[in-house]
């Protein structure tokens, strides 16, 4: 067959921007040369309902393998009990959780979107705020720390059956064992959603939510640097604790809830192909060198927070423990919008997004959200988030100036060039 020469010129296009540019977007990676083999090999065309050993098509016996390996692989680098791999996304993880352990109608209490929260924790828009009751918590006004307060308060007067934490822009650690004990208070079940600093807490740098939450989602995409694609994880299974039913009306413990919910609850079948990647990237996540890289995420996360604050930048929470900074641009009299579309102009990409408290629209907002976990993957250090806290700073000082922004790129390509991708 002809090559669709289309399609193949516009992903060449594409891995050039990604080369030449500084992808500062909190939630992207850059995968191995393997992950991607692994992602764009011929498991895909394999159907493989059901779990291993457990399947409804026949030929299963080697994607069996694949799959056994990577819940293994991702038992050993969270420490959990059981995990399931299938979800195809974070958006579905959750989901499926939802599915698992709640009723429509049921009251849910998660992290506000516009403070930081995820739409699947119970936004409007979203199932989870359709389907389910949402109340929220937030973050403090004076400090940007989630207000445990607030939490407590709304969980008490609510008697949510799940309190979700987690969130897509918090940059601070959580306290997870404040949180179980306020549900255990009310009788509620705990989710952790930990797609954004999966890989810090899997390595031990951030606290540890397992221990204390009775069900953690996750992206695999993130900091974790696996492919596109989510997963279920458990600490400790538990027997589920309001006699829920898998769809044949068996009560039975939370792991076989929750698989019921990802198959046949709401997803077909599982791609084994992204499974086998996500096995490649577990495997590189437990290795010496990968340790060292999230080591240095973090290190570039505090480089590039201070550098910000030096400039006069206002950091929402004054600072990060992770991988990401969340910058209120209010002071700088220009919104997330017109600095994301400045700064993509000069090659960098970031993304708007709602500060705590904003007074603009989701589609406008007051605020850029910055990561380091790709431009770390490429390399750079503390000395490099420092040049891109000058660059960026050039862009939102000069906005609509052509000369300053095409010069701003010059530097943005001179640096990219020295820490090349997929060489
Ligand atoms: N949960 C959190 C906290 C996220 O930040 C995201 C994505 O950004 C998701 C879930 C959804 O993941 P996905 O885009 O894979 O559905």
């Amino acid at each position: 067959m002809k090559k669709d020469k289309l399609i193949f010129e516009l992903l060449e296009d594409e891995q050039k921007r990604q080369e030449e540019g500084l992808e500062l977007i909190a939630s992207e990676n850059f995968v191995s040369k393997q992950v991607m083999e692994a992602a764009g090999s011929v498991a895909t065309n394999k159907y493989a309902e059901g779990l291993p050993g457990k399947r409804y098509y026949g030929g299963c016996q080697i994607v069996d393998e694949i799959e056994t390996i990577a819940i293994e692989r991702a038992k050993q680098l969270f420490n959990a009990e059981w995990v399931n791999v299938q979800p195809h996304s974070g958006a579905q993880a959750n989901a499926a959780v939802m599915l698992a352990v709640l009723n429509p109608g049921d009251k849910i209490l998660g992290f506000d979107l516009s403070h930081g929260g995820h739409l699947t924790h119970g936004s409007p828009v979203n199932f989870s705020g359709k389907l389910y009751q949402p109340h929220f918590y937030g973050v403090v006004k004076e400090t940007g720390l989630i207000d445990y307060e607030q939490l407590r308060a709304t969980a008490l007067a609510e008697k949510p059956k799940l309190i979700i934490c987690g969130a897509s822009a918090y940059s601070r650690d959580w306290d997870y064992a404040f949180i179980r004990q306020v549900a255990d208070e009310v009788g509620a079940l705990v989710l952790a959603d930990i797609s954004h600093p999966a890989g810090l807490i899997a390595r031990g740098l951030l606290t540890d939510p397992l221990p204390h939450c009775h069900i953690v989602t996750t992206t695999t995409h993130k900091t974790l640097r696996g492919p596109r694609g989510g997963l279920i994880m458990m600490g400790k299974d538990f027997e589920n604790p309001w006699g829920l039913t898998t769809p044949k009306g068996e009560v039975k413990k939370m792991s076989a809830l929750l698989d019921s919910a990802v198959f046949p609850g709401t997803q077909g079948g599982p791609l084994e192909h992204i499974i086998a990647a996500k096995a490649v990237a577990f495997h590189e996540a437990l290795s010496d060198s990968y340790m060292k890289y999230v080591l240095q995420v973090k290190l570039n996360g505090a480089a590039i927070a201070k550098a910000f604050v030096d400039r006069g930048y206002e950091i929402v929470s004054g600072g990060t423990d992770n991988h990401l900074i969340l910058i209120d641009l209010r002071n700088k009299g220009i919104s997330g919008k017109a600095a994301e579309n400045a700064l993509v102009a000069a090659d960098i990409t970031v993304n708007k997004n709602m500060v705590p408290f904003d007074d603009k629209s989701p589609f406008v907002t007051s605020g850029i959200r910055i990561g380091t976990a790709a431009v770390t993957t490429r390399g750079m250090k503390e000395k490099e988030m420092e040049k891109i806290a000058e660059l960026v700073d050039e862009v939102i000082k000069n906005p609509e100036d052509e000369h300053s922004l095409k010069k701003v790129r010059k530097s943005v390509h001179a640096l990219t060039e020295k820490f090349p991708l997929y060489e």
